[in-house]
């Protein structure tokens, strides 16, 4: 049986499933592509997939994290008001899901901004979390983060568990709650035909393996490890890897110690007990 349970006494894993909704800007930003055809891609994300997310989350009462850009909270804002009313964590994932590795200080500064004013604007969210679009960093971004107040980045990939952001080798006060393209949807299924090719599409028994051995191995670790999948609405949202989906949930859900958590209160557990540490 699953016993949520936040105790690190009892606790085996912290379990995240997080979804980044990117819609058309993963393909304005990213790929910049803006056919008709790579936008409706991305519109299958908010038409179908969102849809589909939200009813498995509410099958089984799980708590999820969506990172959002402004892009897509301005072409599409009843699904963002719908994720934001199932009571979901909502966090910055740029304006145009624009890399900031590719981004002067002061654009990377001004994406920073459109993305809050879009998230309040919309869904009347002010983010304590970060994820930068397609995993990539600046570096300005971490002093960035810290002007406009995130608590947390998820965008690094260095453990297996939280830890503090480090800026040009100096502590931030920045949490990391880092993830692994191993457990990134978008790594095994997205396919491309231009301007990259991707081969992507694959079998779901594959992924599952993965996903499923990688928590079998942190469940048994123990302790403080954390558990993230990374998820796209507009790849994840198909039905055979739903249903994939699924299936990974509730082999989590038959094991004990099991958290399954918002980005920020993983974030949050991990400064509790680093602040009863001393
Ligand atoms: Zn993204």
């Amino acid at each position: 049986m699953c016993t949520t349970t936040r105790s690190i006494g009892s606790r085996k894993v912290s379990v995240a499933l997080t979804f980044d909704f990117d819609a058309e800007s993963a393909w304005l930003g990213a790929f910049k592509v803006d056919t008709p055809s790579a936008l409706s891609r991305g519109a299958y994300g908010a038409n179908e997939g969102v849809p589909r997310i939200l009813k498995l989350l509410e099958k089984y009462n799980l708590p999820a994290t969506f990172f959002i850009p402004g892009d897509t909270c301005d072409r599409h804002p009843d699904v963002v008001k719908a994720i934001a009313a199932a009571g979901h964590e909502i966090g910055h994932h740029g304006y145009l899901h624009e890399a900031p590795n590719g981004l002067t200080p002061e654009e990377e500064r001004t994406m920073i901004e459109r993305g809050l004013d879009a998230l309040y604007r919309i869904a009347g969210v002010k983010p304590v979390g970060y994820r930068s679009p397609s995993w990539e960093l600046s570096k300005a971004t971490f002093g960035l983060l810290a002007e406009y107040g995130f608590g947390y980045d998820a965008s690094q990939l260095a453990r297996d568990r939280p830890y503090w952001v480090e800026d040009q080798g100096k502590q931030t006060n920045i949490v990391e709650v880092p993830g692994a393209w191993e457990l990134c949807d978008s790594a095994h299924f997205l396919f491309a035909y231009s301007p990259v090719y991707l081969v992507g599409l694959s079998g779901t028994s594959k992924v599952e393996e993965i996903w499923v051995e990688d928590f079998n191995g942190a469940h048994e670790e123990g302790g403080d490890t954390c558990y993230v999948l990374t998820m796209h609405p507009q790849i994840i949202g198909r039905h055979h890897r739903m249903q994939m989906v699924e299936r990974v949930i509730t082999h989590i859900m038959e094991h004990d110690g099991v958290w399954f958590a918002q980005m920020h209160e993983i974030a949050q557990d991990f400064l509790d007990r680093e602040k009863a540490a001393g």
